[in-house]
């Protein structure tokens, strides 16, 4: 936004033909107008319209050659010192450049200055300096005989100099004021686009907000910058943070209410203790609050030492606008996401205990069996002891917390790529990647100890545990730990048992026997 880069011109080359085109036109009938106001020698008719013809069709041929876009610009460049030329025959026939005639060059200047570049303006300027002093030199030695004392024109040489200069430099500088704040607007317009472009398709609201503080950052340009969203937990990164509602700043709440950016200079520990415990140093900070669809947050950005430079250039205004219009961008994007990421949590959690659900238990199940058949892989079914008597006893509610804590232990016992679900009413499953039948026991036992500790009214559980065979699919391995699990209930519950086939296997490798594969439990 601030570092608009590169100074292209904004007129296309095809336009800069056509219209350099309408420029000699308009140079050929204002001659034709001065010849008519003038004393109306046919033979300076005749000199202008060979002169007029022959340069408008030599310059149209360069043009219309179209050998390629280097090819025109060449044409365009060589065009504009045959002008020089033209203009000089012209001027000449109307009187010199004491006559009127010589604001053609004038004319000519300005065009080109607004039509192609600055650069090119002051160049064109200089050849028709060039160009006129050799004419003024030829008539004065009298190489060239003067022309019709028109007299109109003061000053001769010095005063077409001041005259055509003057013309190219001023409109050269009212153009690129101009021009500088088309070319920001243009800047800003590509850098939105590219974050537009960036945050389509970005499904989770993590890289929204480090794409948004990315942003911020480079365009600003800010030292630091990173989006605060409202909520309680610690998913915060280095790009978004999450406050607490109670615990809003000061500086973010009146940006909120006044749903506009607000910059203050400094961070006011007594107001703003959350921004300025984190960023203590800050000098300049800017918040934009998000639009309230995407949730109560703010784009908060420190512009550090490049606030001095963002104030000189007066850019904060647009600076600001273009941050605006980058938040609002991103505001969809992140309700975007935060839908998609309920939507995925709906998929594959369990609404009451927030453990995988039985459709991401089949899943898993499957990938696993099917991916790594070499690995040894267990599954452990888990049932609550009575459950229907702490439903009975202490009511529903009382069950559901039970379930809940159920679900927290064995999520706190298992190990990373272990997957602990929620197999249907008070019975859990845990896949156990990598690991044998008999190591999967030690990790229930575990387990059980901590739904026994951690459990209120307390409870105990059974477990059966199935190792997957060679071959075996994954309703096989679910049938042998359910057959493991009715085992230990059998037995009398609060203990579990490993199916018996993964059993015979565990002793036959220890006794150096061959296992029996497939062996129902
Ligand atoms: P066992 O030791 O043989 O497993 O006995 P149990 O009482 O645990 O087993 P049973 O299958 O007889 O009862 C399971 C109970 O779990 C019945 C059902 O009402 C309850 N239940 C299932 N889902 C939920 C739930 O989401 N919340 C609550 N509170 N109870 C549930
Ligand atoms: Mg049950
Ligand atoms: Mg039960």
């Amino acid at each position: 936004m601030v570092n608009p880069g590169g100074d292209a011109t904004f007129v296309p080359l095809s336009d800069r033909v056509r219209w350099t085109a309408v420029l000699r036109l308009l140079l050929v009938v204002t001659a034709a107008v001065l010849w008519w106001s003038g004393d109306r020698d046919p033979a300076t008719a005749r000199l202008l319209a060979a002169v007029g013809a022959g340069h408008l069709l030599l310059t149209g041929a360069l043009l219309l050659a179209r050998a390629g876009r280097s090819a025109t610009r060449a044409g365009l460049d060589a065009g504009l010192l045959l002008d020089s030329v033209a203009l000089v025959v012209g001027v000449h026939a109307l009187g010199g450049v004491q006559a009127p005639a010589a604001a053609l060059f004038a004319l000519h200047a300005a065009g080109t200055t607004l039509l192609t570049s600055f650069r090119t303006g002051v160049k064109v300027a200089g050849a028709h300096t060039v160009a006129v002093l050799c004419l003024v030199q030829a008539e004065a030695t009298g190489v060239l005989a003067g022309g019709p004392d028109a007299g109109a024109f003061p000053g001769g040489f010095t005063g077409f100099t001041a005259l055509l200069w003057a013309t190219t430099l001023g409109t050269a500088t009212f153009a690129a004021v101009n021009e500088r704040e088309l070319r920001r607007r243009r800047h800003d317009a590509e850098v939105l686009h590219r974050l537009l472009a960036d945050l389509v398709g970005v499904g989770d609201r993590a890289r929204v907000a480090s794409r948004l503080a990315r942003f911020a950052r480079e365009e600003l340009p800010a030292e630091r910058a990173l989006v605060v969203l409202t909520g309680e937990g610690d998913r915060s990164g280095e790009d978004v943070a999450l406050v607490p509602a109670r615990e809003v700043d000061e500086v973010l709440r009146r940006a909120g209410q006044e749903a506009r950016p607000v910059l203050v200079d400094a961070l006011d520990p007594a107001r703003d203790p959350w921004l300025a415990r984190r960023w203590p140093r800050a000098r300049g900070v800017v918040v934009v609050p998000l639009p309230p669809e995407a949730g109560r947050g703010w784009l908060v950005a420190d512009l550090g030492d490049a606030r001095q430079a963002v104030r000189a250039r007066g850019l904060e205004r647009r600076a600001l606008r273009a941050l605006e219009q980058a938040v609002s961008h991103a505001a969809l994007a992140l309700s975007r996401a935060e839908a998609l990421e309920a939507l995925r949590r709906a998929a594959t959690l369990d609404g009451l205990t927030g453990v995988a659900n039985r459709r991401t238990l089949d899943e898993a199940l499957a990938r696993a069996v099917a991916d790594d058949g070499a690995a040894p892989l267990s599954v452990a079914l888990l049932d609550v002891d009575h459950f229907k008597a702490v439903n009975d006893r202490h009511g529903h509610q009382a069950g559901d917390e039970v379930l809940r804590a159920v679900a927290a232990a064995a999520a706190s016992v298992v190990r990373e790529g272990d997957l602990v679900a929620r197999y249907g009413g008070e019975e859990f499953a845990v896949l156990l990647p990598r690991t044998t039948p008999a190591q999967a026991q030690v990790l229930v036992e575990r387990l059980r100890a901590a739904v026994a500790a951690s459990s209120d009214p307390r409870v105990t559980c059974s477990a059966g545990i199935a190792g997957a065979d060679a071959g075996a699919g994954a309703a096989d391995v679910l049938a042998a730990a359910d057959r493991a699990l009715y085992a230990a209930k059998a037995a009398g519950r609060d203990r579990s048992v490993v199916s018996p086939g993964a059993a015979a296997r565990a002793g036959a490798a220890a006794a150096g026997r061959p296992g029996t594969p497939g062996a129902p439990g």
